[in-house]
């Protein structure tokens, strides 16, 4: 399988040494790649979009022609995506920065930097549906207002910090900075998940 990060700025490093410890884990099969123009987004089986700026991420992303074609991948279904911090921000149906226009692939609002000062870092200890006790590391939030239709996989003060919709894993906290491998990995299996799906679905997508 093949994991593309987009790969501008933010934790690029963090998620590909991440996956390439879970490759060597499984006996290799995981190709990591970033993701910089629209070539680089074929045959990718899944996308991450990591932490970091998320108005510089977006303009980069729209700059270089990749937006769109993100959208359509992941809106049809067969490629997840998992956006961290930042990247969630972007995966977001809305944000309440006019400079940031969410991807409207998971059904949440989010409010950037929504800690507030005081808590702009925060290690919190999580209890995340399907994956346990987790300590989550958490540098200047967004905030999860409104969690529409997505499923709500762990709080944090009574607010969503991770949640999926379908093909999409949203979270506002950053799995590539702590060694702990859960998170990339019960990701990875959303992709497996999705490859035996697919297949058999677009055999009938190409000769309808
Ligand atoms: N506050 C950042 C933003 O709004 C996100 C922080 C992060 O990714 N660590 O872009």
């Amino acid at each position: 399988m093949k994991i593309g990060i987009v790969g501008f700025q933010g934790d690029v490093e963090e998620h590909i040494e991440m996956l390439e410890k879970i490759s060597i884990k499984r006996g290799r099969g995981i190709d990591v790649i970033r993701i910089r123009k629209r070539d680089d987004l074929d045959g990718v089986s899944g996308i991450i979009i990591p932490g970091g700026e998320s108005t510089t991420i977006f303009k980069l992303i729209q700059e270089y022609g990749i937006y769109d074609e993100i959208r359509r991948m992941v809106k049809e279904g067969k490629v997840p995506l998992m956006g961290t911090c930042a990247g969630i921000i972007i995966a977001s149906r809305n944000t309440n920065d006019p400079r940031v226009k969410g991807m409207d692939l998971i059904d949440i609002e989010i409010e950037r930097n929504g800690y507030g000062r005081q808590a702009e870092s925060f290690i919190q200890e999580i209890d995340i549906n399907g994956i346990g006790k987790y300590t989550a590391v958490f540098i200047r939030a967004p905030v999860i207002e409104n969690s529409g239709s997505a499923e709500i996989m762990g709080k944090v003060r009574d607010k969503p910090v991770i949640v999926r919709e379908e093909n999409v894993l949203g979270l506002t906290f950053h799995p590539e900075l702590t060694d702990d491998t859960r998170i990339h990995e019960y990701f990875i299996k959303m992709i497996e998940r999705e490859g035996s799906i697919s297949s058999g679905a677009s055999a009938v997508g190409v000769m309808a």
